[in-house]
């Protein structure tokens, strides 16, 4: 289990859990029971919301050193509308949809990373899809 499947199975128990105790109050078996369904509805609801927003990418890719990940990245610019974010290192990436752009020395925006639903960031020269 991801931490991000871990999180999903957390925030459906609680939902699920605050439905039943509230409709309990108004009457037992109808929040025992609306408990239940939201419980066994809930992964088809974030199938349906994953399957929406599922072309945009979650977090950032480690980055090309190997050494930083999503939480290292600190946002410094937006060049034309596009985000830069810079790594520990000091290395400059510009997100663009769903393509993650390696910044060289000279400035020049290099292919680094592509988001896929379902794999995740897969390394751009491997595009497989
Ligand atoms: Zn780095």
């Amino acid at each position: 289990m991801t931490a991000i499947e871990l999180l999903f199975f957390v925030i459906r128990i609680c939902i699920s859990l605050g439905i039943c105790v509230v409709m309990w109050s108004v009457q037992p078996l109808l929040g025992a029971i609306m408990g239940m369904v939201h419980f066994l509805a809930f992964p088809k609801l974030v199938t349906i919301l994953a399957e929406r927003f599922g072309d945009k990418p979650i977090g950032k890719p480690t980055c090309s050193n190997g050494c930083c990940h999503n939480d290292d990245y600190e946002w410094t610019r937006s060049e034309n509308g596009i985000p830069i974010c810079k790594c520990n290192c000091g290395t400059e990436y510009a997100t663009d949809g769903r393509q993650f752009l390696k910044i060289g020395s000279t400035g020049h925006k290099e292919p680094y990373m592509v988001w896929f639903k379902k794999r995740g960031w897969v390394k751009e020269e491997s595009k497989v899809d």
